[in-house]
């Protein structure tokens, strides 16, 4: 790295940390306002932060910040601590937190453009008392859309804490300069919170038991020694964050009591999970299709049929082999129950039902039924749809965009001189690529989007209700930032960049889709390859 790009990033570095003291200021405000019955305690704390933001801003040169954080110190010195604002001075002081706000947004440096389009809400912490290696992590965690801050001592961190619960904390064991003062900051940290925040400890020496089990004790998951790559550390960090984003379970109940249903839907709701609620056993076959259920709860007796019945029907379907089906019944004959649970039924519960032995059911059904169902769907490596479920997803997509009237476009990815990847830093480095390009996606594609890997080093993706022009630019802009992603191996770097296919859905077959796919990204590596063309190109 040459000196100025070395200088540049660490004002980048620097620039960060202005933010977050201003992001700080206007967060205290957001409490005051909301709060006012503890204004007077959250007045001090606006000053002080304002101060600091002050001195922060004029030290590193961002002087757009420094103004705006003067204007409100001086407003506030102005306001006698404990005493409530008249509607003028809150207008005003309101006024000077807007500007300070539009500076903060406009960030003066240039992440807003490399960040990803959606960040995501908790902040990942990092302290560590090497700063300059703070400083690239950060970077590297911006890239995959981690909103990431660093600290320069453990009360800097505590503070933070206390503002925002962080999604999870990188942590020296001995940050802050004393033996174990990190595992001991992390400690008086977890006492504040009723859920632990996971922390990823990372140490000089080779901790010895009693600093391992002290470390695990106050929720370290991982305790790495040496220390590891930045790349390694993402995907550690990346799965510990995907623990609190679970999508909640979607449960279909079908009993012919309304009261029963209702009661059923409120119990669901509750608990977070989507309930869809029917009593009519004819529209069974609509409501697997349109709201495609995790799992079923089936009353036994019903008029027209029982339950056992619609459960086989269920069955015959291959596509619905392993979604979990509960019985709830006031049947309480055990044989009854066997017989029932023999035609494909997976538990049986007895009415009236404990909410709470409900709820821990479908949790512990959910949870196997989605693991066997990634083993099945999804490719082990990445986590991204396997070959057959993409194609699968593709004709449903094209089934819908049919019904709706909406286009829809399939990408296809290869990425560029891979084999040499593999040749020149090792099959698990080329891995670590698969990976990385893998979750880039995620992040910044939309939520609706499938991403599948196609094969290889080849991934396939679905855009629904998108025109050509849209898909092509979203590609281009991932193209270029993963081709900027700097791919950490050892002492080494390096870069990888991908060629792309587009083909818009003009109502041919998802076979004839692909092929217009494959063929665009056939041209994009005759075309020299890292591009993006369309299958009209
Ligand atoms: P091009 O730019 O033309 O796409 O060149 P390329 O080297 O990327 O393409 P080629 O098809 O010659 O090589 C693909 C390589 O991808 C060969 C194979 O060993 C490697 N590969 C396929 N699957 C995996 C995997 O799961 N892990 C790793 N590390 N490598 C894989
Ligand atoms: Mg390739
Ligand atoms: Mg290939």
């Amino acid at each position: 790295m040459n000196d100025d790009t070395q200088k540049d990033k660490l004002r980048q570095h620097f620039a960060r940390r202005v933010t977050t003291q201003a992001r700080v200021v206007l967060d205290t405000w957001q409490k005051l306002r909301e709060t006012p019955d503890k204004a007077a305690a959250f007045h001090a704390d606006l000053i002080s932060a304002a101060d600091k933001l002050v001195r922060f801003a004029q030290r590193f040169g961002l002087d757009k910040h420094a103004n705006a954080g003067q204007k409100l110190s001086s407003m506030l010195a102005q306001w006698p601590t404990g005493s409530p604002l008249d509607s003028e001075s809150m207008a005003v002081l309101q006024q000077a937190i807007d500007e300070l706000s539009r500076s903060t947004l406009r960030r003066t440096d240039q992440y807003i453009d490399e960040a990803p389009r959606t960040f995501r809400r908790t902040p990942v912490y990092v302290a560590l008392d090497n700063m300059e290696m703070a400083g690239r992590l950060i970077k590297q965690l911006e890239f995959f859309g981690f909103r990431a801050s660093a600290f320069p001592n453990p009360e800097a961190l505590m503070d933070a804490c206390a503002l925002h619960k962080p999604e999870s904390i990188l942590m020296d064991v001995g940050f802050g300069g004393q033996p174990n003062q990190g595992i001991a900051t992390v400690e008086r940290l977890q006492a504040r919170h009723d859920t632990p925040i996971p922390i990823v400890f990372m140490s000089d020496e080779d901790g010895t038991i009693e600093t391992r089990l002290r470390a695990s004790r106050c929720g370290g998951e991982e305790f790495f020694y040496p220390a590891v790559d930045p790349g390694q550390l993402i995907e550690k960090i990346e799965t510990y964050t995907h623990g609190n984003t679970v999508e909640p379970y979607r449960v279909l109940v079908l009993d012919d009591s309304r009261a029963q249903a209702k009661f059923m839907e409120t119990v669901l709701k509750k608990a977070g999970m989507t309930a869809h609620i029917i009593t009519d056993t004819m529209q069974i076959i609509h409501a697997l299709e349109s709201f495609t259920p995790e799992i079923i709860i089936l009353d036994m007796y019903m008029p027209g049929c029982t339950g056992m019945e619609i459960a086989r029907v269920i069955r015959q379907q291959d596509r619905l082999h392993s979604v979990p089906i509960i019985y709830l019944s006031a049947e309480d004959d055990v044989s009854k129950q066997l017989h029932a649970m023999s035609l494909g039924g997976d538990d049986f519960l007895t009415k009236p039902i404990d909410p709470k032995h409900l709820i821990a059911t479908i949790h512990n059904r959910g949870r196997r039924a989605r693991s066997l169902l990634a083993l099945m769907i999804r490719d082990s490596l990445t986590g991204l749809y396997n070959h057959t479920h993409t194609l699968y997803l593709l004709d449903q997509e094209i089934a819908k965009a049919k019904q709706k009237g909406h286009g829809l476009c399939f990408a296809m990815m290869d990425i560029d001189y891979f084999k040499k990847v593999n040749d020149t830093f090792g099959h698990p480095i080329g891995d670590r690529v698969l990976r990385s390009l893998s979750m880039f996606l995620k992040q910044r594609l939309r939520k609706t989007d499938h991403i599948g890997r196609y094969g290889g080093e080849e991934f396939a993706i679905i855009l629904p209700d998108t025109r050509e022009s849209d898909a092509r630019s979203v590609l281009n802009e991932i193209r270029e930032r993963f081709s900027e992603l700097v791919q950490p191996a050892g002492e080494r770097e390096f870069n990888v960049t991908f060629s792309c296919g587009i083909a818009s859905w003009n109502g041919d077959s998802s076979q004839a889709l692909c092929e217009r796919a494959d063929r665009a990204l056939y041209r994009a590596k005759e075309r020299g390859r890292n591009c993006v063309l369309s299958s009209d190109d």
